[in-house]
């Protein structure tokens, strides 16, 4: 631990603006948290934002020298502070930027000297603990920034070994893509080696830029120098600017000798006023250390938000205030506040920050109201949404998911105000994520709903009123129970009952006719209603009169659903008879489709815990399919499986279905499963049932998971099973493809005929197909290089005809001829063969292709230096066939588009030499 003077956060604030002040430095107040005049920014992120417009040369102020507390907030961007606040102890949503700046005045030398001299001389931090990094450009265009490294020499009284070079990554800054940057050298703190949070890692270098705890960066030294260009070529600066950085939280941590931020005099007063309220003891707050931290962190934010003039809203700015409230509020609640409490945390705000920021005094009444009346609201929703969420996530974990649903996400934040973050909070602690992409699939398209809706009236939430009607009806009538309709899909695929309610184009009716699409409602049902990956059921309602043989009527029942929580809808089309409401009723499953699921389903079991088994423990089920086709599942796992590996995962899951081992569903109480190995996930107040289902002999089980779809009994029902293929579907995730039972049969059959065909036209046999192909395409690679020699060949014969044509203008060889190749290379080959042939002469050779004229000309060097260009020469040529083209003295190339004039272009060529050698 290093030795430190003990100052208050007030006192190093203002150490830090009397320093500057002594130097010359005008203290400008703290720029609003909502940007002037700068629609690209959400919030101010940095203390050079006021600045910007003097940097771009758009603006001047009276002062040269300027030194400032910016109030700072990062949300938003690639790097989600938001997320961080809490688990991490350095990362605030709000925070201050100490900075001092010179615009056209002092440069590098007084920038270091000072820095050094406040540091040490002030605040007293010893100088063997502090390093300098120094630009030096890894790029190799700028060099060492040797002026920078020169000074931390003869300014300072740094250890010369503590100085160091980094490149661009961590020593260049720039504005943007244009305009203002330079490099910039950082003052590092080694905190000593206790403070290391990764030696733990093999992979870490403890150091400067090492990234850990140990080595903090306290303050970045900006030498604005250039000017980058359009181009990116740097411009040297006239006037060249000083732009400096340090984090006041980092710092203030750093003398106050803590570890954390959370543990300075800006957040302990904070804290510790929380623990109050709540009476917990001091264990009871570490325990608690991350809820704490989140209240202290978002309690400042909000309180400077609302004082900054920000309003809790639904988008922009008012939407991460509202955010930070009901996020604060939700970790409340979660230690133990029953009632509003922020408020009583922006109190605190405003005694620790207001002596400096006074406009959050000055606003105290608003800014206490305005917390207080949002922190109700989300009060009122919050209890229907959290409620929601669990029930969600024990339908999940039935089903052996661990995401959450896009679609579920975004119907919280729909319906209950719950925002995705909190959404994506609760799910983490509970092992579980959120499938984000389909959060923002289903933001999409409700837009696009709402923007069809503005146009053609509200629909959907009425839509679903009607189920729920429906429901209610059935209720009271005690057609179902408070339960709603019963589910006996695990019981049988045929069911005797009745009609309940038939629901048309969004109505209940009471008799729907043949070719009507209709939903059609039964108290209880045998048909599998869509959940945990499996598909619905398909199948028929048939209609019987009493002690009748022969259906009355039939509906064939495509799909079914849940529009509402305790409703399932069979939907499907009328194909015979009409049917009424109350009518006596049959459900049958396709008995057949539902094998064929069940089967699928069972396998996806087996192949999780065969992952398990032949990849590691890290393999968790990530989503799946079980469809009557195929069957989709997705898993974690960081690389792509070997051709070994997945031979080996398909051959144990075939084993255990060979082995024959029982497959049970049981219904258990949580806690039971949890106790036999089920994820933890839920508390006890869900002492629901749960049901588990068991692959294997109860002392030998090697799958067990909690599941509410359907299997067949025994493995072997499953027949083959056989990989289609593995994929990737994102980070960290795989997928396999796979087929069973019937599906895997019909494959096999079809490969096989495949097979036995392709051995029929090879004339040989299906075992030996793969060694017969291999062979001809060895053959057939030998016979294409067997003709390419040939066609050489002959363009060689073809072209020695051609040297009979060769004449003599005025003592050169001038050989110009139109010849029948299939490329350009082969013309420039010829040129070769004729320089090689003749020693010294002019050729011009024609041909067409694709259609069009290319011409190719050379010039044996000796007539070059007689004037002779194969470039001007084939430039005249061209001409004539309405082209052009070019080239070096020796050989030149050119294309036409007038075929027709061809050998009307190359009889210019004798004409033109004799011409040049005149
Ligand atoms: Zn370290
Ligand atoms: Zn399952």
């Amino acid at each position: 631990m290093l030795e430190t003077k003990t100052l208050t956060s007030a006192r190093i604030r203002q150490d830090f603006l009397d320093f500057f002040a002594g130097k010359g430095h005008t203290i400008v107040p703290s720029s609003s948290l909502v940007p002037v005049d700068d629609p690209t920014l959400l919030f101010t992120n940095a203390g050079m934002n006021q600045f910007k417009n003097i940097f771009l040369g758009l603006e001047r102020r009276e002062y040269t020298r300027a030194a400032d507390t910016q109030k700072c907030m990062r949300v938003a961007g690639k790097h989600n502070d938001l997320e961080d606040v809490g688990p991490s102890a350095y990362h605030h949503t709000l925070f201050e930027m100490l900075g001092n700046w010179s615009f056209g005045d002092y440069y590098k030398k007084e920038a270091i000297a000072w820095a050094w001299e406040l540091l040490t001389a002030v605040w007293g931090l010893p100088k063997e603990h502090l390093y300098a990094t120094v630009f030096e450009d890894d790029k190799g265009d700028l060099g060492v920034d040797e002026e920078a490294a020169g000074y931390w020499q003869t300014e300072t009284g740094i250890d010369p070994e503590h100085v160091l070079l980094f490149g661009r990554k961590d020593n260049f800054w720039e504005m943007g893509d244009t305009g203002p940057c330079g490099p910039c050298s950082e003052i590092h703190l080694d905190r000593g080696p206790e403070y290391c949070d990764k030696c733990d890692d093999l992979e870490h270098v403890c150091r400067v830029n090492g990234d850990c705890q140990r080595f903090v960066e306290l303050w970045n030294l900006v030498f604005i120098q250039y000017d980058r260009h359009q181009s990116g070529e740097l411009d040297e600066l006239p006037a060249k600017h000083i732009d400096t950085g340090m984090g006041f939280e980092r710092v203030v941590n750093v003398l106050q000798g803590v570890k954390t931020n959370y543990e300075t005099d800006l957040f302990m007063p904070i804290i510790e006023r929380a623990q109050e309220l709540l009476g917990h003891s001091d264990e009871q707050r570490e325990e608690h250390i991350v809820a704490y931290s989140v209240i202290a962190d978002h309690g400042r934010a909000m309180t400077f938000l609302i004082g900054d003039g920000v309003l809790p809203a639904n988008e922009g700015r008012g939407y991460v205030l509202r955010l930070l409230i009901r996020r604060a509020a939700r970790y409340g609640r979660k230690i133990g506040f029953q009632e509003p409490f922020l408020a009583e945390i922006a109190q605190v705000v405003m005694e620790v920050m207001g002596p400096h920021f006074r406009e959050i005094v000055d606003r105290r009444p608003f800014i206490l109201k305005t917390i207080t009346a949002e922190e109700e609201r989300f009060q009122q929703t919050l209890s229907t949404g959290l409620a929601r969420l669990d029930e969600l996530m024990v339908e999940l974990i039935a089903s052996g998911e661990t995401t959450i649903p896009g679609e579920d996400a975004f119907r919280l934040y729909d319906t209950f105000g719950f925002p995705l973050d909190i959404t994506r909070d609760v799910a983490r602690e509970h092992g579980f994520s959120v499938d984000e992409a389909g959060y923002q699939e289903a933001l999409k398209a409700q837009q696009a709903r709402a923007r069809a809706a503005a146009q053609f009236g509200p629909i959907e939430a009425e839509d679903l009123q009607i189920y729920f009607h429906v429901l209610e009806d059935l209720r009271r009538q005690d057609v179902v129970g408070e339960e709603g309709v019963g589910l006996v899909y695990d019981e049988a695929v045929q069911f005797d009952t009745t009609v309940a309610a038939i629901i048309q184009g969004g109505k209940p009716v009471d008799v729907a006719r043949p070719g009507e699409a209709v939903e059609i409602v039964l108290p209880l049902t045998p048909f599998y209603v869509e959940a945990g990956g499996q598909v619905s059921d398909a199948g028929l309602i048939l209609g019987y009169a009493d002690g009748g043989e022969e259906p009355l009527w039939e509906v064939r029942v495509d799909d079914t659903h849940r529009p509402v929580p305790g409703l399932v809808v069979h939907v499907g089309e009328v194909t015979d008879g009409t049917v009424r409401r109350g009518d006596g009723a049959v459900a049958v499953v396709d008995h057949e489709r539902r094998l064929d699921i069940m089967r699928n389903h069972t396998a996806t079991h087996i192949l999780h815990s065969e992952l398990r088994y032949i990849l590691g423990e890290h393999v968790h089920q990530a989503g799946s399919l079980v469809a009557p086709d195929h069957l989709r599942f997705d898993f974690t796992h960081s690389s792509m499986l070997t051709q070994d590996e997945l031979d080996a995962v398909e051959q144990s899951v075939n084993d255990a279905i060979l082995a024959n081992y029982p497959v049970d569903a049981e219904h258990t109480s949580y806690r039971e499963a949890v106790d036999a190995g089920a994820m933890a996930l839920f508390g006890e107040k869900y002492g629901d049932q749960v049901r588990a289902v068991k692959v294997g002999y109860s002392d030998e089980e090697f799958s067990y998971e909690l599941c509410g779809g359907t299997h067949i009994p025994w493995t072997s029902e499953i027949g083959l099973f056989h990989i289609l293929s593995e994929s990737s579907v994102g980070a960290g995730i795989r997928r396999i493809e796979a087929v069973t039972g019937r599906a895997a049969q019909r494959l096999v059959q079809e490969r096989l005929s495949q097979l036995e065909r392709a051995a029929t036209f090879l004339g040989s046999q299906p075992g030996e197909v793969d060694r017969r192909v291999l062979s001809l395409l060895d053959e057939v690679q030998s016979l294409r290089k067997e003709v390419a020699r040939l066609q050489q060949a002959v363009a060689k014969r073809d072209f020695e005809l051609l040297l009979d044509r060769v004449q003599d203008v005025r003592g050169v060889q001038v050989l110009a001829a139109q010849v029948d190749v299939a490329d350009e290379g082969t013309m420039r080959e010829m040129t070769d063969w004729f320089r090689d042939k003749l020693g010294s002469g002019v050729i011009v050779l024609g041909a067409a292709i694709d259609r069009r004229p290319r011409l190719v000309a050379a010039v044996t060097p000796d007539l070059v230096k007689r004037g002779l260009h194969a470039g001007r020469l084939i430039q005249a040529v061209a001409q004539v066939v309405d082209g052009g083209g070019g080239g070096r003295p020796t050989m030149a190339q050119a294309g036409g588009r007038d075929l027709s004039r061809l050998s009307e272009a190359l009889a210019l060529v004798s004409a033109w030499v004799a011409e040049k050698l005149k």
